[in-house]
């Protein structure tokens, strides 16, 4: 079972400063983790391949610091990342993201799985999984909770919905979303933290994925960032004093004042 893994790099602290003439983030100074869904996604690869040979293959598109989250894919069970990253990438929306990672999976060719996370903590979209899928004509199944079988080209899966879960199965290759209750990731292994350390880690960018320059970064973006600014505190909180009664009496108070109630 040939698994690949798609994992992004995000900021490790919600502590996040914008930068006001460029509207983007500044990284500097700042920690940057596997985008936690992510490490889901490698566990359940390492699984697979565990239960039926193959290898797993950890695959990120960012910018080149973006390679050390596919050496801890590694130290956690990987056994090959391939860094996405050209200066013609940067500011990609989700739709050229998706389409600069699909160009990759075409050109790597021999795969059954793709497993990405549900969302990722600082985008928070969601689109990349089911974007991927549609660019590649495949089957796709979100919210993943358990893989009950897979085998034979085909595979069965049970998925999280509001109320429960929902068992589908699908054709493979396919691509699939994972949510947390999947599994417990595992920590890095020093056999494994060695061989992160020894990996090359291959960095294909748009003259190997021959990727169209009007479909990539900020150029291909159907969409523009015009603002990103924290929302201002409109008002102080207040506290009240005295017994519990008297709080509420006087919240009460307070909110029937303001033509809340
Ligand atoms: C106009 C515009 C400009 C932007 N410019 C920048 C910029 O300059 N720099 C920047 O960092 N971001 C930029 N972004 C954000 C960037 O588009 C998103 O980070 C990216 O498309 C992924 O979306 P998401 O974070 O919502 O991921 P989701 O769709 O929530 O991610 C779901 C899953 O998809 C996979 N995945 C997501 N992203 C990647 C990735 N990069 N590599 C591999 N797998 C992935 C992971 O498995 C993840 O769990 C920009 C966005 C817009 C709209």
């Amino acid at each position: 079972m040939n698994v690949v893994v798609c994992l992004k790099q995000v900021p490790g602290t919600t502590q996040v400063k914008i930068d006001p003439q460029t509207n983007t983030l500044i990284r500097q100074g700042i920690e940057n983790i596997i985008n936690p869904f992510d490490t889901y996604a490698i566990e359940e690869g390492v699984r697979l391949r565990e239960r039926t040979g193959g290898k797993v293959t950890a695959i990120s598109m960012g910018p080149p610091q973006a390679e050390t989250a596919l050496r801890e894919a590694i130290s956690l069970g990987a056994d090959e990342g391939i860094l996405l990253s050209d200066p013609t990438f940067a500011g990609a929306d989700t739709w050229t993201t998706s389409y600069t990672i699909s160009a990759a999976l075409r050109k790597l060719g021999q795969y059954d799985l793709v497993i990405c996370g549900r969302q990722t903590l600082d985008g928070d979209t969601g689109h990349v999984g089911p974007q991927l899928a549609e660019m590649l004509a495949l089957p796709f199944i979100a919210y993943v909770s358990q893989i009950e079988e897979i085998a034979d080209g085909s595979l069965r899966v049970q998925r999280m919905v509001e109320d429960g879960y929902e068992v589908v199965e699908s054709p493979l290759p396919a691509v699939i979303t994972v949510v947390k209750e999947i599994n417990m990731p595992r920590l890095p292994s020093l056999r494994g933290i060695a061989r992160s350390k020894s990996a090359t880690i291959p960095v294909w960018g748009a003259k190997e994925l021959n990727t169209d320059p009007g479909r990539v970064g900020l150029a291909g973006s159907f969409t523009r960032v015009i603002r990103i600014f924290s929302p201002q505190r409109v008002c102080q909180g207040e506290i009240f004093q005295g017994e519990a009664e008297e709080q509420v009496d006087c919240l009460v108070n307070r909110l029937k004042d303001d033509g809340f109630i």
